[in-house]
């Protein structure tokens, strides 16, 4: 029999929104990122291709049917993917999930150190709203953090790094942000889906989310807890010479951006990313 699923008892709807909220681009013919509020989420495949497509991460809660109507609108009447793969389990990457595999009866992928965190065993660490940045970290005491469960609907990605319903990609681990968070990355034409472990646009910040004003920047800094482990992570994503990376927050960044950027992210991550202060930096030292 299969589990009931339930959010975490602090999930309700966050009004942080950006002027790209409901639009989408396409960065490859299949390749789909679509803004819900401040959040990415992708769509994988391409309409009426014969092997379906997959959506990565599930938006923010109360999200649901607008990902629905996108799903629509791409790949037609009655869409469905066929799977869904998490970058990791943050709130605004799994906000409506639940709705989506009630509606599309659909397996959902995560890497095996987030599984605790997706079927109600470990709740993440408190948001640091001490970090300095803006406004949203400020409020992020407000942000959910209790674990979601989703049961036996989600499954652990295998150690291999492929993905089940993701032929071409790899999954890497790219923790910091999250203990399991992982990246998506598509060797022949350099495609990565990055989730949160860094981001394009200062995620701290009100008005730099509301207009999505493009800056690299390090993963959100409220939810991070290990500096170390994401400094290495980011790394270990420039290295792979991405050329393009769709980020959990911000628009998709290309070619010589990306590059110069991502360069630029690593060499100076203790200043671009690194929060001065905070509860999960203060003792961090070399
Ligand atoms: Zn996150
Ligand atoms: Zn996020």
């Amino acid at each position: 029999m299969t589990e009931e699923m339930n959010y975490g008892e602090d999930y309700k709807y966050i009004p942080v929104t950006s002027i790209m909220s409901g639009k989408g681009q396409e960065v490859r013919p299949d390749i789909y990122a679509f803004m819900v509020q401040v959040v990415n989420l992708c769509m994988v495949g391409e309409p009426n291709s014969s092997t379906g497509w997959t959506l990565i991460d599930a938006g923010m809660p109360k999200s649901a049917d607008a990902i629905i109507k996108e799903a629509e609108n791409r790949f037609g009447v009655n869409a469905r993917p066929n799977g869904i793969v998490l970058t990791h389990g943050h709130f605004d990457h799994v906000g409506a999930i639940i709705e989506l595999i009630e509606h599309w009866n659909v397996p959902v992928y995560a890497h095996e150190l987030e599984i605790p965190y997706l079927t109600g065993v470990k709740s993440y660490p408190d948001a640091d709203p001490t970090v300095e940045g803006g406004i949203v970290a400020r409020m992020s005491p407000y942000f959910p953090n209790e674990p979601i469960n989703l049961g036996d609907h989600v499954k652990p990605l295998t150690s291999d790094g492929s993905v089940p319903v993701l032929q071409d990609w790899n999954w890497i681990h790219t923790p910091g942000h999250s203990p399991g968070h992982v990246s998506f990355f598509r060797e022949s034409d350099g495609a990565l889906i990055a989730g949160d472990a860094f981001v394009t646009v200062k995620q701290e910040s009100l008005f730099k989310v509301l207009v999505q004003n493009q800056e690299i920047s390090g993963p959100p800094r409220y939810f991070t807890t290990d500096w170390k482990q994401a400094w290495h992570s980011v790394k270990k994503l420039k290295d792979l010479r991405p050329s393009v990376a769709i980020t959990g927050h911000g628009l998709p960044m290309q070619d010589e951006a990306l590059t110069e950027n991502l360069t630029k992210l690593v060499n100076e991550f203790d200043e671009i990313a690194i929060p001065k202060h905070g509860r999960y930096v203060d003792g961090l030292e070399n």
